[in-house]
């Protein structure tokens, strides 16, 4: 791959900013060879594109470090790109917006510094990846439990912000951020919310603070680079009781959804229940030419060969209570009753009591298991994630859901799609599977993404999240008062970052500096 430097950088004047971030992490962590950029690249991408190319990494140990390369980034005028651990697959993996950005890893930086039991919060450093905080919680025994998201290779602060979601009653991961430790562009460090008083008795305990309150504004942003962040934990319960379902019919979701809402809403429900269809356990254990071989996606006779397979429904949930089991008892029952006047199907109920082990509760244990997924179609594998958000209405989820398959069938894809029930909204995830060594394919996954979000964009929903080659597109979505939100958006960047140094584009929102780069 053809080194690619940031705009208006000469080679010379490029290296002189790498020897300067040499002598701030030492000349080990500056990562500059050409196999050093390609680890960085997004794992995913289809193999015959050029974007998203970084120009080299640095890996700082410290704060003081991140602080010291934003004033040169800024000095040099090289634009940094930070990553926590760089797992975001799907929507980019450790790689830029924009070529010759260098990749800010801090995967070094893996201290968690608290575990505060009786308040249900951690403190950690943005290297600290679930599996890490896992093995920490186990090793002491502490009674707290994670959110842990579909791959949990990644950083705990990572998922949370790019607003990953677990599936426990902490499942909204970016909510349970409280209290941030922020180099900002020009290396000055803030801490945010009560943690902002030196002596702050209440920074991972109040997510407010005094005035105006900034963690969110540090979630999808480029508005600064996060060097430690207080994280909400669930207090080990005392039970979990799991009532599993599969709905034939695809059209089922429109009474089930509208079930699942309420009970969402009156919070009998607090978790993020999940709603795949067959495609979710298929890529899970087999490949597709295990099934079929053909042209096209695959047909509804073949589908239904797999279902039955598996012993899968057209849609499968389960739904997971966590609390005193006479909570979750009362709660199943009111559940059941719920669904009783449509579901004809069995219920599958599965029990877990503190002390029994951990792996039969509904527990959310780090695994990479999804990962699996990139091989259904063989060769070297990629997914993107189109994820646009929905009211909870059965109705129009299922519109949306038949339009969007129909989409899938005109570009030749199998439709991979499911629904997370939050507490207002539905996330319509849908994965796009496709193999990076074949061009056509690839070319019709990126087709198909396009059509997508315009699709999405005139029935009116948007997306929550997207991979770095769509972020302009989707910013542009949101186009009230001919795009204010954004001009908002870019009016903060400019001021609180005036060379543009922290990650461009990220979101849609570019400095001026690099105004010309947007797609
Ligand atoms: P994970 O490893 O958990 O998947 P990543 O490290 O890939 O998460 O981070 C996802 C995205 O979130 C990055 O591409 C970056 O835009 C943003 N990000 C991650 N960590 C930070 C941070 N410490 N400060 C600012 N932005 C960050």
């Amino acid at each position: 791959m053809k080194l690619q430097l940031p705009p208006r950088i000469s080679a010379a004047a490029f290296q002189r900013g790498l020897a300067a971030f040499e002598r701030v992490v030492g000349a080990e962590w500056v990562l500059a060879s050409d196999l050093d950029r390609d680890t960085y690249r997004d794992m995913y991408q289809p193999a015959n594109e050029t974007t998203h190319v970084p120009a080299a990494a640095v890996a700082p140990q410290s704060t003081e470090e991140v602080q010291a390369l934003l004033r040169l980034a800024n000095e040099h005028r090289i634009p940094l790109w930070p990553i926590s651990r760089g797992k975001n697959l799907g929507y980019g993996g450790s790689a830029p917006r924009m070529s010759g950005s260098v990749i800010l890893d801090l995967s070094r930086m893996r201290r968690i510094l608290d575990v505060d039991v009786k308040h249900g919060y951690c403190l950690l450093e943005p290297g600290v990846g679930f599996f890490d905080l896992y093995q920490h919680l186990q090793d002491n025994r502490i009674p707290l439990w994670l959110s842990v998201p579909a791959n949990a290779w990644g950083s705990v602060i990572g998922n949370a912000l790019e607003r990953g979601i677990g599936y426990t009653p902490y499942g909204e991961n970016t909510a349970q951020l409280c209290g941030l430790e922020v180099a900002l562009p020009s290396g000055e460090l803030v801490r945010t919310g009560m943690g902002a008083m030196t002596n702050g008795r209440a920074g991972q305990l109040f997510r407010y603070g005094f005035g105006p309150s900034w963690d969110q504004l540090f979630v999808q942003s480029n508005f600064g680079v996060v060097t430690r962040a207080g994280m909400w934990l669930m207090p080990e319960p005392e039970a979990t009781l799991g009532l599993g379902f599969a709905l034939p019919e695809a059209s089922d979701i429109i009474w089930a959804l509208d079930i699942l809402a309420e009970l969402r809403l009156r919070r009998v429900i607090d978790t993020s229940v999940t709603m795949g269809n067959y495609l979710r356990t298929a890529t899970m254990r087999g490949q597709r030419a295990e099934w079929y071989q053909g042209p096209g996606p695959i047909p509804t006779e073949i589908e239904r060969q797999i279902m039955e397979k598996y012993g899968l429904g057209r849609w499968n949930f389960t739904i997971n209570l966590f609390g005193y089991d006479a909570v979750n008892q009362a709660n199943a029952r009111i559940i059941r009753d719920a669904f009783a006047p449509h579901y004809r199907g069995e219920i599958r109920e599965t029990h877990w009591q503190r002390g029994e082990p951990l792996a039969q509760s509904a527990a959310n244990i780090p695994t990479v298991v999804f990962l699996q997924v990139v091989n259904w179609w063989g060769g070297r594998g990629g997914h993107m994630g189109f994820s646009p958000i929905l009211p909870t209405d059965g109705k129009e989820a299922y519109t949306q859901f038949e339009a969007t398959r129909q989409r899938y069938e005109e570009f030749g894809l199998d439709h991979f799609g499911g629904f997370t029930m939050g507490e207002r909204y539905l996330t319509n995830v849908n994965q796009i599977i496709y193999n990076r060594d074949d061009a056509d394919m690839t070319r019709r996954a990126h087709a198909l993404f396009n059509a997508l979000v315009d699709d999405a964009a005139r029935a009116g929903y948007g997306e929550y999240r997207t991979h770095l080659s769509y972020m302009d597109k989707v910013a542009h979505s949101f186009d009230f008062n001919d795009h204010a939100l954004l001009r908002l958006n870019e009016t903060v960047k400019n001021a609180l970052d005036p060379n543009g140094i922290v990650a461009p584009g990220k979101s849609g929102i570019w400095p001026r500096a690099y105004r010309g780069e947007r797609a």
